[in-house]
């Protein structure tokens, strides 16, 4: 089943894109002013600051990969098609994540596989 994706569809998954690239500069301007500040004799370093900027950027960065993967779905598979069943994703699972390529049964398939490896590792969906 193919559907094609409206350029509305495509135009919120890159606004989102958009979003989470100007919400890394921030975080990389943020990062880059803790580094700065170590230069500074008597400021400390606030590691845990850092560590946490460090996490979320990460986060983010793994977040622009699976927009611009949802993109490149979108535009061969279709928009809000599972890419590994075909079936069509719920349309309330689509509104909170635009960049979601599985469906429900798909996700929680995979989170099953994902925990049985690595132990506990959280997801959200
Ligand atoms: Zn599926």
């Amino acid at each position: 089943m193919t559907r094609k994706v409206t350029k509305l569809q495509l135009a919120t998954l890159e606004q989102e894109r958009e979003q989470v690239l100007n919400e890394l500069n921030h975080l990389r301007d943020d990062l880059k002013a803790e580094f700065e500040l170590e230069d500074i004799d008597d400021a400390a370093p606030d590691l845990i600051e850092r560590d946490k900027i460090q996490a979320l950027i990460f986060a983010l960065e793994r977040r622009v990969e699976s927009i611009n993967h949802a993109i490149k779905q979108a535009q061969e598979i279709g928009y809000g098609v599972c890419e590994n069943c075909g079936n069509q994703i719920e349309p309330e699972r689509l509104e909170i994540f635009p960049e979601t390529t599985l469906c429900i049964n798909c996700k929680r398939e995979s989170e099953r596989k994902a925990r049985s490896y690595s132990n506990g590792l959280r997801q959200s969906w």
